[in-house]
């Protein structure tokens, strides 16, 4: 089971009952849910590869005292299966699901309270998908598109076809009128350049 989509934290916050947890699911060091187990090889006892890294840093034996020097193994399948079936509930803030933690990420990508942003541009809101709907019909920035001139507007602004109509020939005005203007000074080039052309050619002929 990947659980690359949480965190060791997020994982804790969510256990239904945190505190009836199988004893051989806490590691001793943090005294909390392991993460990342790692077990030693005489004890078989789990730890957070994390805790148990920072032990060694300073020990070399094992929290429990076994004897031997620590080494650490990947968990036993049965530790593995017992953090899969732990019973959680969804990440999503006002979801109501739980389920066993190797379903909540199948869950994640349907659940409905997955936090979503309302898709009008200009608008901040962010909820969960289900709130989502009944907020876009009241939407302050919602946007209505006009079945005349096919113009998209805000609600709460006066939509005018007729002032989208004339902004519309202004604009058309200003690049038309720009357009001349570069002719103009092409046409100023070219006679510019005949009258060049010509000057050479009556030199030349000297
Ligand atoms: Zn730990
Ligand atoms: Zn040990
Ligand atoms: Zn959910
Ligand atoms: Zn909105
Ligand atoms: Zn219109």
């Amino acid at each position: 089971m990947n659980l690359s989509f949480l965190s060791s934290s997020k994982l804790r916050e969510i256990i239904v009952n945190p505190n009836n947890l199988n004893k051989n699911l806490i590691c001793v060091i943090c005294e909390q849910l392991v993460w990342d187990p790692n077990e030693c090889s005489q004890c078989q006892n789990n730890f957070c590869s994390i805790c148990i890294n920072e032990w060694l840093k300073k020990k070399k034996n094992c929290p429990f005292e076994c004897t031997k020097r620590m080494q650490l193994n990947a968990p036993h399948r049965i530790l593995r299966n017992q953090i899969s079936e732990l019973q959680v509930k969804c990440v999503n803030k006002g979801c109501p699901k739980e389920m066993q933690l190797q379903n909540l990420e199948s869950h994640l990508k349907q659940c409905e309270y997955i936090e979503t942003k309302c898709p009008y541009p200009d608008c901040l809101f962010k909820d969960s998908l289900i709130k989502i709907e009944p907020h876009k019909t009241s939407c302050e920035h919602r946007t209505r598109v006009c079945q005349k001139c096919l113009e998209t507007y805000k609600v709460k602004d006066n939509h005018d076809c007729l002032d989208i109509v004339i902004k519309k020939v202004k604009k058309q005005e200003d690049q038309i009128n720009k357009l001349l203007r570069r002719l103009d000074c092409l046409e100023e080039n070219q006679v510019l350049l005949e009258s060049k052309i010509l000057l050479q050619q009556r030199n030349s002929k000297k």
